[in-house]
């Protein structure tokens, strides 16, 4: 397949049918993330906006695949880029962004993202720099419009929407939209169960203003020791997915379980590749 625009190697990812649970692997969008459709649409609505120029310097804070998004689409389009983590992130995540040419700014951990948020704030007062900011910019979700279409696309009938909950933006847009094309929907939110997980990329710590839970029927919360057999599960038949995916994988397969005539479908947000390091113990 012949692309002559690299930016639309973002979104149309495919679904695979595993085990009757069907899984759209956002794996496969250019950054390797579902947050790839969400860093350009960001940046493509400033641009359209006239508020990015070639001096600008776009912000983002983020622990992980939001900064590698952000980063890459910035490698495209030409900005400068920070991005601004807690210095608790794997080595892996802080390399990957800076392999893109962003600047990376570690914030203390323990001050937790209020602090990484109000650092930026403070950052984007100098002139020609421009803070993101996913857990409150409507383009977050509205990135999962085109997420939603593509589903409506492959599935003519469907029960269960799963999905992990992080700033919000995927299951705010996905439910809303969904419910009004498959009526009875059921949508499944999955959080971490504990405070302290190793799930990374859902539960955030603060309150997102874009998380939209009108149109989420339950919220299901995985241990990470569940999330870590359904990793093993989901990889040793050939899917190294994320931890987030695999949460969303163990809330899947006991929805389909009780319900094996209903059509499930979850979505798998990133791959394991990036959390192996972390993990060596235990997988
Ligand atoms: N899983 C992973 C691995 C993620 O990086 C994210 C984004 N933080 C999510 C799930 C949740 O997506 P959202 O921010 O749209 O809720």
């Amino acid at each position: 397949m012949l692309y002559k625009n690299i930016l639309k190697l973002i979104g149309n990812t495919p679904i695979v049918a595993f085990q009757d649970i069907f899984i759209k692997l956002e794996l496969f969008n250019l950054a390797g993330s579902i947050k790839d459709r969400v860093a350009l649409k960001m940046i493509e609505a400033l641009v359209q906006e006239n508020k990015l120029n070639k001096n600008s310097t776009v912000i983002e804070v983020t622990s992980g695949n939001t900064g590698i998004a952000i980063a890459m689409v910035c490698a495209i389009k030409r900005y400068k880029c920070i991005i601004i983590m807690p210095n608790d992130v794997t080595k892996d995540k802080i390399n990957i962004i800076k392999a893109y040419g962003a600047k990376v700014i570690l914030t203390p951990k323990k001050l937790g993202f209020e602090y990484a948020i109000k650092y930026a704030k403070k950052l984007a007062l100098k002139k020609d720099f421009v803070f993101l900011n996913q857990f409150s910019n409507p383009n977050n979700p509205l990135a999962h419009v085109e997420t939603a279409l593509e589903i409506i696309k492959d599935m003519p009938k469907l029960d269960y929407l799963v999905c992990g909950i992080g700033s919000g933006g995927t299951i705010s847009m996905l439910s809303k939209t969904l419910k009004e094309h498959y009526p009875g929907l059921c949508v499944i939110g999955v959080l971490p169960l504990e405070e302290h997980h190793q799930i990374c990329g859902i539960g955030a710590s603060i309150t997102p203003d874009v998380l939209d839970l009108d149109n989420v029927d339950k919220i299901e919360k995985v241990s990470t020791k569940c999330a870590f057999e359904s990793f093993n599960i989901l990889a040793s038949n050939g899917l190294l997915l994320g931890l987030s995916s695999a949460a969303c994988y163990n809330v899947s397969k006991r929805i389909k379980q009780n319900n094996p005539d209903k059509i499930v479908l979850m979505i798998s947000a990133d791959s394991g590749m990036k959390y192996l390091n972390a993990f060596d113990e235990l997988v």
